[in-house]
């Protein structure tokens, strides 16, 4: 409405202007001509701006980065030591530490609105190792799945170099595989996660991918072994971070990392040594995004939902969100 009552406005003012300056009996032709001339070039420019699908359609950048640390609670991060990357991504970029999953706090029903930017009651992910939804979803598109990043992104940008890396096998049924360019599955790798990073390091290099995900799960099954926020939780979430330290590094390597925005965030929290109820610490979990236009050490104040990280990921793009989605990007996050 905004755009078209605008652009009504601003048109119908320049059209009084135009027939005003032809009517003037006190201009000549030259300067009729001039101001004529003047104003077509007004009324282009208010075409061009008043088009919010082209400013929306504006990519920030041409990569993005997002590294998915399974079961990482945003509850008791001051207590975490030796995360320097991380740290450091929260000092450069823009972040919140209240982003708030979806019930159940569990982690196909999060990956799923992760990538499908939709609440469970859309996309009908209902356990935690869902591989085909429980509620039949919404909408499906033409591979038979509620719509994902990838599959939107394979829509708009056919050409696009999409990936998906994962040592969880439970990722592949809630990011659409037949539209990604690569996805693979990294069996084992929870036991020595240098495996997974170093894949994730070498596709980055030679594929320098639009939009990839770098999954790990080690921090989860840690929770569930030892418990969440125990000695040995922290040491796994150190190990993490020196994981992302390397992906960075692959970046600066591949000459790609001015042009990319990172982003590091996790599918639920966790407690005892569990998850899938209903605790702030199950339910709160980091939301970091830093890179080119992003606000440096921002904190936002703003509501934030799993199914938002999508959409962000989208308008980061310069990727129109499907109608199906309910997420929002994080636009206070944007220079
Ligand atoms: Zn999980």
């Amino acid at each position: 409405m905004w755009c078209k009552d605008t652009f009504f406005i601003c048109h119908s003012n320049i059209f009084a202007v135009f027939l005003w300056v032809l009517n003037d009996k006190n201009l000549d032709t030259m300067k009729k001509i001039l101001f004529l001339s003047c104003l077509s070039v007004l009324a282009w420019m208010g075409i061009s701006c008043n088009s919010p699908q082209q400013q929306k359609l504006q990519p920030m950048v041409k990569h993005v980065v997002m590294v998915g640390i399974d079961g990482w609670a945003a509850h008791d991060l001051a207590q975490a030591h030796d995360i320097p990357n991380i740290r450091n991504l929260m000092a450069n970029g823009s972040y919140t530490l209240h982003k708030r999953s979806v019930l159940p706090s569990a982690s196909a029903i999060n990956w799923a609105s992760t990538f499908m930017g939709a609440p469970t009651e859309l996309h009908g992910y209902t356990k935690w190792n869902s591989k085909v939804p429980e509620i039949p979803a919404l909408v499906q598109n033409n591979h038979n799945i509620f719509p994902t990043i990838y599959s939107v992104i394979r829509e708009q940008k056919p050409e696009a170099e999409t990936g998906c890396t994962f040592d969880w096998d439970g990722v592949k049924f809630v990011i659409d595989t037949l539209a990604i360019s690569h996805w693979e599955y990294i069996p084992d790798s929870y036991v020595d996660i240098n495996k997974n990073c170093t894949i994730a390091e070498n596709y980055i290099k030679e594929k320098k991918p639009f939009f990839y995900t770098a999954y790990f799960g080690t921090l989860d099954e840690t929770g569930h072994e030892h418990g969440w926020y125990t000695p040995e939780y922290y040491n796994t979430l150190a190990e993490i971070d020196q994981v992302i330290g390397r992906l960075i590094q692959a970046l600066k390597d591949a000459g790609i990392y001015d042009d990319t925005i990172f982003i590091i965030t996790s599918d639920h929290g966790g407690i005892d040594k569990g998850h899938g109820g209903m605790t702030i610490e199950e339910l709160e979990t980091p939301f970091i995004v830093c890179g080119k236009g992003i606000k440096k050490g921002f904190e936002t104040p703003d509501v934030v939902m799993q199914y938002d990280v999508p959409a962000t990921i989208a308008y980061i793009l310069g990727i129109q969100q499907p109608q199906a989605w309910v997420g929002r990007p994080v636009m206070s996050f944007f220079e």
